[in-house]
């Protein structure tokens, strides 16, 4: 369905936000962490499955508190360029070493099985992610320094409605 991104990337967000809100003060089990959103006030239509979209924004966020210390800041961007809408998410965290990188989004793979062990999870989400995005002629990469942060990126095709053409004129 065609779907307002600016205001369902806010929405899964706000999900976020909301958990942390949710949990007892003194609580040690659960990690802490800040979104800061940084998005274009332009809004953007695009095409796609809303519950399959969320699962995968849902993981990048897992994953960016998962794989980072306590405290954490995680930046979220939605951005246009004419012919994409690109949304990011970057973290602060152990970060994903070079050699790695490439795997990342096969099936199973998890950088340095002890670590992850420890952390939970099978090693598909990123897969499926992909999966998703491509369903929707989109592209999913990451940027990453390790021991200091990730950033991935999702590109989705978009065309500007006549409503914008019209602004423009
Ligand atoms: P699942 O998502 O299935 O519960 P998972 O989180 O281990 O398990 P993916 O989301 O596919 O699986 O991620 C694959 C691996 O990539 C992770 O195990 C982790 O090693 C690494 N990784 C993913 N995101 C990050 C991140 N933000 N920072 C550092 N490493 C990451
Ligand atoms: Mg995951």
């Amino acid at each position: 369905e065609l779907v307002n991104l600016n205001e369902l990337y806010n929405y899964i967000l706000d999900r976020f936000d909301m958990m942390l809100k949710n949990e007892p003060e003194d609580s040690k089990k659960n990690k802490h962490y800040s979104i800061k959103r940084d998005f274009t006030r332009r809004e953007l239509w695009v095409e796609i499955d809303t519950d399959k979209f969320i699962q995968v924004i849902d993981n990048i966020m897992n994953n960016a508190i998962k794989y980072s210390p306590d405290g954490g800041v995680i930046t979220c961007r939605l951005l246009e360029t004419h012919s994409h809408v690109i949304l990011s998410i970057s973290d602060q965290g152990l970060g994903i070493p070079k050699k790695d990188i490439g795997h990342i989004f096969d099936r199973f793979f998890r950088v340095d099985k002890a670590r992850s062990r420890a952390q939970g999870g099978t090693g598909l989400g990123l897969a499926i992610s992909k999966e998703v995005i491509e369903m929707h002629g989109g592209r999913i990469w990451v940027d990453s320094i390790e021991n200091k942060e990730s950033t991935f990126y999702i590109s989705l095709p978009y065309q500007e409605y006549e409503e914008d053409l019209w602004d423009e004129a």
